[in-house]
């Protein structure tokens, strides 16, 4: 709270939210630098999104963050959208500047940004193969586009969603669609692999997106999934003399960048990590 006793609103609309990490990942940061901010979670159903989206220029909300469903039936309602979040083709923060309602997307670059952190992976050498064509991939191979990869497969279930992907982004970079059985050839050639699926999610915490037999040194093997913290790809990764990556990092950094949107501050990351895991690591 500010000297006056007023507090400055921040949020997330989702739909459910009730397992969310993010309000005590941001109340944490918030707290961590005495600032009067405050972040809440508001389960807000598809029909009632529009008036949740008004609701934020009627309450003087400074931003939220915006997650599953909303994350594209929310643009239409916004006034602008950063180029980033068009070519992806998804919000995931706005901002609220005096009024104007501007939607970002800190998915795909906070992504990016926890790979070459943990990975020093060089992304103009570094072939990638990507499982999956959902919203999370989206985000991912537009960032990595942008980025710098030069060279960008995806493999996802159905096909016709990866070719639509790949489309999305031809003019970025080379990027193909490719079908799931030519992963065993191609994960010869790759340096990174990257499940944007939900494959090995909690509850299923023994299922793997591919053959882990398939999985080999010299890759760095990545997962988006961060609960829990070790998946099963990323084990098998890890027994194979890969190089393992998970998504913890993502989640804090594209918090991060949302918090500095909306605070103009540096987010304390390392307070926002250990949040998280103290949430996600049960005490013995
Ligand atoms: P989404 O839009 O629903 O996409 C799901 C993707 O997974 C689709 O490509 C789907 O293939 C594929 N898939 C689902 N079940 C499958 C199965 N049994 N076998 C093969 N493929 C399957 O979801 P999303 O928003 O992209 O999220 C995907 C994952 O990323 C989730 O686990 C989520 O937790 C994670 N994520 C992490 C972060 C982070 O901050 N670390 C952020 C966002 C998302 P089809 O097209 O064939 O259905």
């Amino acid at each position: 709270m500010d000297g006056s006793g007023h507090l400055t609103l921040t949020g997330l609309f989702g739909h459910p939210v009730r397992h969310s990490r993010s309000p005590a990942m941001h109340n944490a940061a918030f707290r961590e630098l005495g600032l009067p901010y405050v972040y809440v979670a508001f389960d807000v159903a598809p029909e009632s999104l529009a008036a949740a989206v008004d609701s934020i220029r009627v309450l003087g909300m400074r931003g939220v963050n915006v997650t599953i469903p909303h994350k594209v039936d929310v643009m239409p309602y916004l006034d602008r959208i950063t180029p980033e979040a068009d070519l992806i083709g998804a919000v995931n923060t706005i901002v609220n500047e005096n009024g104007v309602l501007i939607g970002h997307n800190t998915d795909g670059t906070g992504y990016v940004r926890s790979l070459l952190e943990e990975s020093r992976l060089s992304l103009p050498e570094s072939p990638v193969l990507i499982l999956g064509a959902g919203g999370a991939a989206r985000a991912i191979v537009t960032a990595l586009a942008w980025q710098g990869a030069k060279e960008i497969y995806i493999a996802n279930r159905t096909r016709q969603k990866g070719d639509e992907l790949a489309q999305r982004i031809a003019a970025l970079c080379s990027v193909h669609s490719v079908s799931l059985a030519d992963i065993p050839e191609l994960i010869k050639r790759v340096r990174l692999v990257v499940n944007t699926t939900s494959v090995g999610m909690h509850p299923n915490v023994e299922e793997s997106p591919i053959d882990p037999a398939l999985l080999h040194e010299g890759l760095v093997v990545s997962d988006l999934i961060y609960n829990p913290l070790e998946t099963c790809l990323l084990r098998e990764a890890r027994r194979r003399g890969a190089t393992p990556h998970g998504g913890l990092g993502m989640f804090i950094y594209q918090g991060a960048e949302a918090f500095t949107l909306w605070t103009g501050a540096e987010a304390p990351v390392e307070i926002m990590r250990q949040t998280v895991e103290s949430i996600l690591i049960p005490r013995r």
